[in-house]
């Protein structure tokens, strides 16, 4: 069913024209896509509301046709959808897999056991589920074929004990990974055994492995797990045999949980971390999106101000050209201040950031008429040189100083804001 996202990206590719009509119907088969791979329905909404609002109302980055400009909506909120992956440093660590019977942990155990030695790190497993009599056999062996460490003692019931002596046992090992049993459901035998299996290991992992069959289930059985020993990544197993897919993709955005990794196969290499824009590239159909993404990039790059930069207060008046251009996409600057966390806020108390479409016009052309040196460091401004740009630029004196004053309380904003430690992450898209 996510498949179909890759129609829609060739649909949007082959149109001759972006209009409302395509728009919608680009909307439909989205919502379409979607709610078949069992994507919650509030956030299929949400998604594509967005996507629909963008698309008619965003000003296009200039070097973007109409087509690529839709495109580029329909990734950037896929991926705002799926919410971001989770990285595991390659440091020593112990990771626990909860689960249901049958979702994959003991598959997945032996895969991530893979995963870390493939990057060097020495690796062992312990095998806790004592509930099913095979699974002692079943982790020994994919241990051995892979060549990682092994801890488990046949017949023993006690999971408690068996991972308390596996740990002592494996102290030399960096990356531990431990497999617990699964029921049919979150019983209330499994959930005192997974916590106590928890207060012994100490993990710094609990990851969910959630079968991708389940489909909109998926959210249910994360939030028990999740209640249960609070849960911090998911994997979600089996991702190749279904259309259901997006249940679980869904269920980790909703209880906000990251996603760790996917596992789409039977093998011990079916394993991939969950990196979220390759995962919707893919899904949008890599060959084509892949170019657009990096032109994308390079246009980003060129044309949007660089917001480190930016809030350092090396601030030129190079970026208040930019930044004016900016603005034409994102609204007043005054606006963007009103939106900085409480205590953080500043106050604006004259009309100096006040600005209409015929000032932005006036500013731009005063600053083609200075030279590259003034633009980039505009203290050397002094009364002649205002008075050379004003008579170049066809303005007045008058609104050369405006422009510098402007300026200067657009740096000294920023230096406050830098003083108090701005959330870069949700200021970045907009600059
Ligand atoms: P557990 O009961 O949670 O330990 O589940 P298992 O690890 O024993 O796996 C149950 C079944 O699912 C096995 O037949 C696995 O081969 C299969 N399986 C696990 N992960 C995947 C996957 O990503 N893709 C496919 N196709 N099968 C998988
Ligand atoms: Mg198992």
């Amino acid at each position: 069913a996510l498949d179909a996202l890759k129609d829609v990206v060739r649909k949007i590719a082959r149109s001759s024209s972006i209009d409302k009509h395509l728009v919608d119907e680009v909307v439909k088969d989205i919502q379409r896509a979607l709610i078949r791979a069992d994507v919650n329905v509030k956030q299929v909404k949400e998604i594509t509301d967005a996507i629909k609002k963008r698309a008619l109302s965003d000003e296009p980055l200039k070097s973007l046709n109409p087509r690529e400009h839709i495109i580029k909506i329909v990734y950037e909120e896929l991926l705002k959808g799926v919410g971001e992956g989770l990285e595991i440093p390659l440091e020593k660590a112990r990771i626990m897999l909860v689960g249901l019977q049958g979702s994959g942990k003991t598959t997945t155990t032996a895969k991530l056991a893979k995963y870390f030695k493939d990057r060097g790190m020495k690796t062992a497993v312990i095998a806790a589920d004592t509930w099913r009599p095979a699974a002692y056999d079943q982790l020994k062996q994919l241990a051995e074929s892979i060549g990682v460490g092994f801890y488990g003692e046949k017949g023993e019931k006690d999971a408690v004990k068996i991972v308390k002596k596996g740990l002592e046992e494996l102290k030399d090992y960096d990356m531990i990974i431990i497999d617990t049993a699964g029921r049919h459901a979150l019983e209330d035998e499994l959930i005192k055994e997974m916590v106590e299996i928890e207060k012994v290991a100490k993990p710094d992992y609990k990851f969910l492995v959630l079968d991708a069959a389940i489909g909109q289930l998926a959210s249910k059985q994360a939030q028990a797990f999740h209640d249960a020993i609070g849960i911090d990544g998911i994997i979600i197993t089996k991702f190749d045999g279904t259309a259901k897919g997006g249940g679980a993709l869904s269920a980790a955005r909703q209880i906000q949980i990251p996603i760790a990794f996917i596992g789409s196969g039977e093998r011990v290499d079916d394993l991939d971390r969950f990196d979220p824009a390759g995962f919707i590239s893919r899904l949008l159909g890599m060959g084509d999106i892949k170019a657009l993404l990096e032109k994308i990039e390079r246009i980003t790059q060129e044309e949007e101000l660089d917001p480190e930069k930016f809030l350092k207060g090396e601030f030129t008046l190079k970026d208040v050209y930019k930044q004016i251009e900016a603005m034409n996409k994102m609204g007043p600057i005054r606006k963007i201040f009103e939106m900085l966390p409480l205590g953080m806020s500043v106050k604006v108390d004259d009309d100096a950031l006040e600005m209409t479409q015929e000032k932005m016009k006036r500013f731009r052309v005063i600053m083609d008429s200075m030279t590259e040196e003034e633009l980039l460091n505009p203290k050397i401004i002094d009364g002649s040189r205002i008075k050379r740009i004003a008579i170049g630029s066809g303005t007045s004196p008058q609104e050369v100083k405006e422009l510098l004053k402007y300026y200067n309380t657009m740096k000294s904003l920023m230096k406050r804001m830098k003083k108090g430690r701005l959330p870069m992450k949700g200021l970045k898209m907009g600059f």
